[in-house]
């Protein structure tokens, strides 16, 4: 398991051109709303940033080339550019939602475009079975898959959901948030559209939100730069400047983050005060088979089952020093998070113990530190945690 090594030379120079006024070699972060025009109409391809922006460009070809996609989008959140897919559909349109998604994709479809005539439907995409009768029965127009899902790091055979999507002529869209294009290319598996929340690995630092669009699809491409320029959900072009400086160490960091992750999993998992771990790179994982072939590293999070009380895991969350108590992932610090009370606070209480999101569930999001600092601050935590 590892990452392409082509993929460290590519997030090093992807999307960066080199200004040709002053052969400046770092992403020049243009400023300009408007852009003068030498007679009406005649402009050198800018007139207005909200339609396009240099920066954002470089940003967007940089996420196309990244992912293996012919066109790049870049939006102001994860959540406006999945807003932003919601309007490819029309009333009475189906979609099929892995039922493990993101809080907040979930409360976005749920509590905003229902209200305005789409359906959707959540279900278990681990299972053929559910996937093939999902697909017959409902003719849905999308399947919107998360892989590795967010908290139970579930994994979605991607080629094979493509492959029957392909024969009900349904759209396959992939949130690639957790995986990232070093460690998973969802195009090359048969996935029409990815999305990202690049606030997380592409971003990296915890300084920016963002969202991403990428696509080879020529038709969807036009329809949703489109919406992007019609809506304006975009993103500042400083924000697009971190962004694109974040790429250049997106292959050094998710090495790292999938290297450290693999041994604090498997510290915790032979922890007396630890009833479950779940990482896809364990051999105990249900789809580790898929997860091996389809992925090119296990990523940086982990999730686990806690034993004992309430008091005693927030014990145990206060007493880390390292990982620290947030919200979001994907960070070069690592995080530790309660996703029944934080992250999946907006899901319901019945759906959340149909997951597995128990109170007792908690997800980190193992940093780049020094995995050996990492698991000693795991283990002072769970001793601390037993003290009254
Ligand atoms: N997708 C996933 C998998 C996420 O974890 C998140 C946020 O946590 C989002 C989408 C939404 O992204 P944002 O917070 O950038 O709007």
């Amino acid at each position: 398991m590892a990452i392409d090594p082509h993929n460290y030379t590519k997030a090093v120079h992807a999307g960066v051109k080199i200004d040709p006024t002053h052969g400046a070699i770092a992403p020049v972060i243009v400023t300009s709303t408007t852009y003068r025009q030498s007679a009406p109409a005649e402009h050198q391809g800018y007139d207005y940033s909200r339609a396009d922006n240099p920066t954002r460009e470089q940003l967007e070809s940089a996420l196309a080339e990244l992912e293996g996609g012919d066109y790049g989008l870049a939006f102001s959140s994860g959540l406006a550019a999945e807003h932003a897919i919601m309007g490819l559909f029309r009333p009475g349109d189906t979609i099929v939602v892995c039922d493990d998604v993101y809080g907040g994709t979930r409360r976005l479809f749920s509590k905003i475009w229902e209200d305005y005539g789409l359906n959707y439907h959540f279900c278990d995409l681990t299972d053929q079975e559910v996937i093939k009768q999902t697909l017959t029965q409902l003719k849905p127009k999308a399947i919107w898959i998360e892989t590795p899902t967010n908290p139970t790091l579930r994994i979605v055979d991607l080629t094979l959901v493509a492959s029957l999507a392909k024969e009900h002529h349904a759209m396959v869209i992939v949130d690639n948030t957790f995986a990232t294009p070093m460690l998973q290319q969802p195009l090359a598996l048969g996935a029409d559209i990815v999305v990202h929340s690049s606030t997380k690995y592409l971003g990296g630092h915890t300084d920016v939100i963002g969202g991403a669009i990428i696509t080879s699809d020529p038709q969807l491409y036009d329809k949703l730069k489109f919406l992007q320029y019609a809506a304006g959900s975009i993103p500042s072009p400083f924000d697009c400047y971190l962004l694109l400086r974040s790429l250049s160490t997106l292959a050094l960091r998710m090495n790292q983050h999938c290297i450290n992750a693999e041994k604090v999993a498997s510290y915790l998992s032979s922890h007396p005060q630890v009833s479950k771990v779940i990482f896809p790179g364990l051999s105990s994982h249900p789809q580790h088979k898929l997860a091996k072939r389809q992925m090119h590293g296990f990523s940086g999070m982990v999730s686990f089952y806690l034993q004992g009380s309430r008091e005693y895991l927030t014990r145990f969350c206060q007493s880390t020093k390292l990982f620290i108590l947030a919200e979001s992932l994907g960070s070069t610090k690592s995080l530790i998070n309660h996703p029944a009370s934080m992250t999946h606070a907006s899901v319901s209480p019945k759906q959340r113990k149909q997951l597995g999101i128990t109170d007792s569930l908690l997800r980190l999001s193992v940093g780049i530190e020094d995995s050996a600092d990492l698991i000693d601050d795991l283990r002072q935590a769970l001793k601390a945690s037993l003290s009254t």
